[in-house]
């Protein structure tokens, strides 16, 4: 991208497009105070939005959870983001979406905080280098685990990120990109920012939502594709033995799109390349995300 482009882009914050170095918020922000807040990431394929109303639904069930009221309605925060986007040029891209709580005083009452603040920032992103989604990627397992539900339910996906954060530097610290966080009973959850598959004799699973991960709208279309295509997708508790001794495993996300997991703790998972029936959802995805949304 030139630098002409980049001085060009714009972020929208509560109603306004603001220049990049003026796209601020304040300090008294209980998103930066506390993480109170909610979020989104959304891609647009071939300049149209994917699962648009997917990601704005869920943006407004997160924020209900947490009681945070979004001070615009679903459509004309649609609205915003397609502004945005035109704005920024975006074709092939990537949409931040965040509703933080507002400005507040010191204290952790978010009912002190008047309005929430609703920011748009339209870019682009690469969430790991092209050749892993050639060759496969390879995780490990973390030590961290993942939120308990009765904590912060991980469905919610809220400005909150420490748990995955903390999962995520046990993977830089051992030479990888990528962890697979496990819940408190030791069933396999998510990763840091995807959702978890396997393949074996032929048949998908995925661990259910409830085992505490977020509903990944990603997650949904490759469940629905695999079906599409005869293939039987399951949600099911998994271990890390299940991993261990898949066929195929791959993760999901708007970010990571669809991946091959080749190695886990050092263990090689099938043949130790991205299976076939990953590479066949994998192209299906791009197919039907650069021929719908909205
Ligand atoms: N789990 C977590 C923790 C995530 O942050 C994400 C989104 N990056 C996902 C799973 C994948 O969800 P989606 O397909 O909706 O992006």
């Amino acid at each position: 991208m030139t630098q002409e482009k980049q001085t060009e882009k714009k972020v929208w914050i509560d109603g306004k497009l603001f220049n990049i170095e003026d796209a601020k918020v304040s300090v008294f922000d209980h998103g930066l105070l506390y993480g109170d807040g909610v979020f989104e990431g959304i891609r647009s394929y071939s300049g149209r939005i994917f699962e648009f109303q997917a990601h704005i639904d869920r943006l407004y069930t997160s924020a209900r959870v947490i009681r945070l009221e979004i001070p615009m309605t679903p459509e004309s925060l649609k609205d915003a983001v397609k502004l945005t986007c035109k704005t920024n040029g975006i074709v092939d891209g990537y949409i931040r979406l965040v509703v933080t709580r507002g400005v507040g005083s010191l204290g952790i009452s978010p009912f002190g905080c008047k309005t929430a603040s609703v920011i748009i920032i339209a870019d682009s992103i690469k969430l790991y280098p092209q050749e892993l989604y050639e060759k496969g990627m390879k995780v490990i397992s973390a030590s961290t685990i993942r939120n308990h539900p009765q904590a912060i339910p991980p469905q919610v996906k809220s400005l909150n990120y420490l748990n995955n954060v903390l999962a995520k530097i046990e993977a830089i610290d051992s030479n990888v990109l990528e962890a697979i966080m496990y819940n408190s009973q030791g069933y396999v959850a998510e990763a840091t920012g995807d959702n978890v598959f396997i393949i074996k004799n032929g048949t998908i699973y995925t661990p259910p939502i409830q085992a505490g991960a977020l509903d990944g709208i990603t997650r949904a279309v490759i469940m629905k594709i695999a079906r599409e295509n005869g293939i039987e997708a399951i949600e099911k508790n998994l271990t890390r033995f299940d991993l261990y001794t898949a066929d195929e495993f791959f993760l999901t996300g708007t970010g990571a799109e669809v991946i091959g997991i080749i190695d886990m703790d050092g263990r090689k998972i099938g043949s130790g390349q991205p299976g076939p029936i990953t590479l066949m959802l994998r192209e299906k995805f791009f197919k039907y995300a650069h021929n719908s949304g909205e």
